[in-house]
């Protein structure tokens, strides 16, 4: 599909509306100049920051929707991955500079962040210029890894538990011409190593991965320190010199990495890691052993809340300060030490992806129809709390309404009491806790136009907070908002120049109280509702999930057998043509069925026999039995999503 961009009408134009988007939902703060408003009121990306062309979100959806896609769709902008990788690059670059240190920065993209292909490729191929490597942590990466052709100086750094297998494969990859490391991050994989180095008749580079003192900060604190899993103690870095060097090949070790946990909140942390890195670089550089890579391992934080801070969900520091801490630090060191400056390599993984896609779910708000009976419920006597309750619903207004909320609290537990104890009928009950609602939310509305911050009215807006139910699983797309709390950004892809007038949750379809999205980012707090638009009838409302291009697709489960989600890859040109291509369909029911152990043979076998008991029991005659089994099929090879 081709379709222009640019083409916008100027309908509903509200730059007003269109600047308090940018303030509820923070775009500006989080975006780093990928995402905007349009005109129009839609979301925007701009993949090439050195270009002012920009993809209208709304329109590719609406687009891809006509053409037979459904939500919830996963859109990829490549260029947003080229972007990164430059950007990193230039900014090691420019410290290198500024600095005057004297060696390179390299780049490797750890697989594990995102293995999908068409991410893989593209950096690789982007990649080529600035010699992008990858580093693999399992078989299965290393395996596919194998088949890659980054740039012929690209390393290929194999970290992880490594029984021989792995092992092996590395040595073959460095057989096949690779520029392979393969880290030593147990005493006993030296062993392995030296045994197929004898079999092979060659030594690829070694690297050691030391355990530091130094902690991270945020979600992944316990990844580094000296109680981490992974890593050599100083003991153990010894004792590996030392056999290397009893087997007389000292001089492969050629590495010294770390990694003290991804999505480092501190700087200071990073400073103070690359600080005692650097010392124990010099070290063993003076102990004559020549090590030429200093890998700092991943840890380059997303601000994913826009607040530019240590909160779990940001990092208080640039790309750029990030790269001047790590070449400054370094440079510093090795002129004290006196030492050679080690190649830096930085395994940045999440800075590289995350931005590149957007998950777009369409969302429904769900009203509780309870609401819509207070006209069609008689109460058996006319109770004096719900006269109040009454009186209180036609005269709440901006002026009165603390008081009078306080007011309804109380005649809604009188009345409570009063049913408890048998006097009053369940239709008071019922008529009783609708006025109360309504009262509940034209409070909320005078609070939230005279900015009333209290306790009150902040617990209030989350007892009203209204569920979205929305197509999409919270444990396939974006695992890590469940598992660690995650905050994603969220904004709805249109109506960006309407004022929001909800205030909402986003449920999934999954049936599991944990399957929803209540905390929301925002630079002071963490939100816990979304301000969202009214769901107009007959028509669709669609959200975009931000930042979800590092770890959530492969971590993602099949819970309630929700399966991988639609895909689309969209660029744009430099004259403004954006391009939808890469389409994938998401999981069909039996693809998902078959993960799990049912191949669509068995299942198909397994309910013909079912169908055969009841038409012979005479519970269905054969006409529907035949009907039956083509429908059978049909919902078998459907999406496991919606329509
Ligand atoms: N390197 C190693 C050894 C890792 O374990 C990880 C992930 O935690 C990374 C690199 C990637 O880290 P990030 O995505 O924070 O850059």
């Amino acid at each position: 599909m081709e379709c222009k961009s640019g083409a916008m009408s100027t309908a509903g134009k509200n730059p007003g509306a269109r600047h308090e988007a940018d303030v509820i939902y923070g775009i500006d703060n989080w975006g780093q100049g990928f995402f905007a408003v349009s005109e129009d009121g839609h979301l925007t990306v701009r993949p090439n920051p050195t270009e002012n062309a920009t993809i209208d979100i709304h329109e590719v959806v609406t687009q891809l929707f006509t053409e037979g896609s459904r939500s919830p769709l996963l859109l990829r902008f490549p260029q947003i991955l080229d972007a990164q990788i430059l950007k990193l690059k230039s900014a090691f670059d420019k410290a290198i500079e500024e600095f005057d240190y004297s060696e390179s920065y390299q780049g490797v993209f750890p697989m594990k962040v995102n293995p999908r292909r068409e991410v893989v490729d593209r950096l690789l191929e982007t990649g080529r210029s600035v010699n992008l490597g990858l580093e693999v942590g399992s078989k299965s990466e290393l395996l596919l890894a194998l088949g890659m052709k980054p740039a012929s100086d690209a390393l290929l750094i194999c970290n992880g538990f490594k029984d021989p297998a792995f092992m092996e494969m590395a040595f073959w990859a460095h057989r096949l011409g690779r520029n392979v490391v393969i880290v030593m991050e147990q005493v006993r994989e030296v062993k392995e190593y030296l045994r197929i180095a004898s079999d092979f008749g060659c030594k690829p580079l070694l690297g050691l991965r030391g355990r530091l003192y130094t902690k991270g900060s945020g979600k992944w604190e316990e990844s580094g320190g000296e109680t981490s899993k992974f890593g050599l103690s100083t003991m153990e870095m010894l004792e590996c010199i030392r056999a290397l060097r009893e087997a007389g090949i000292e001089d492969s070790v050629a590495m010294l990495h770390f990694h003290i946990g991804s999505q480092i909140t501190e700087i200071r942390r990073i400073k103070a890691a690359v600080r005692e890195a650097s010392r124990v670089y010099a070290k063993i550089r003076k102990m004559g052993v020549s090590i030429r890579f200093l890998n700092v391992g991943g840890g380059l934080g997303i601000d994913y809340d826009g607040s530019r801070s240590s909160s779990d969900n940001s990092a208080n520091y640039s790309v750029q300060e990030f790269a001047n801490d790590v070449v400054y630090t370094v440079g510093g060191i090795c002129h004290d030490e006196g030492v050679p400056e080690p190649i830096l390599i930085s395994e940045s993984g999440r800075a590289l992806t995350a931005y590149h896609s957007i998950l777009v779910l369409s969302a429904e708000s769900r009203f509780d129809p309870n609401l819509d009976v207070r006209a069609t419920l008689e109460p058996m006597k006319k109770a004096s709390p719900l006269v109040e309750l009454t009186e209180i619903l036609d005269e709440i207004t901006v002026k009165n309404f603390r008081e009078y909320y306080h007011d309804a609290v109380q005649q809604r537990d009188e009345l409570f009491s009063l049913f408890d104890l048998g006097y009053l009928g369940i239709e008071d009950r019922a008529q009783a806790e609708v006025l109360f609602h309504e009262i509940c939310e034209k409070a909320l509305l005078f609070a939230k136009a005279t900015k009333n911050q209290s306790d009150d009215f902040l617990r209030l807006a989350k007892a009203l907070r209204r569920k979205y139910i929305s197509n999409f699983s919270v444990f396939q797309s974006v695992p890590d908002a469940w598992t660690i709390g995650q905050l994603f950004p969220i904004v709805p892809i249109h109506r960006l120049n309407e004022s929001p007038t909800e205030f909402g949750i986003l449920a999934d379809l999954t049936c599991d109280s944990d399957g929803k999205i209540d905390n929301f980012v925002d630079t002071r707090r963490v939100k816990t509702v979304l301000e969202l638009h009214e769901v107009r009838p007959g028509e669709p409302y669609y959200l975009g999930v931000c930042l979800v291009g590092a770890y959530q697709e492969v971590m993602g489960s099949f819970h309630n057998m929700f399966g991988r989600v639609n895909e689309a890859q969209v660029t744009i040109s430099a004259e403004g043509e954006t391009e939808t291509f890469g389409l994938q369909a998401g999981d069909r029911i039996f693809e998902v069925a078959g993960i799990i152990g049912y191949e669509r043979d068995l299942v198909l076998d397994r309910v013909a026999r079912r169908v055969d008991e009841a038409t012979a029991s005479g519970r269905i005659d054969s006409e529907s039995a035949t009907a039956f089994h083509g429908q059978y099929l049909a919902w078998l090879n459907a999406s496991t999503y919606p329509d």
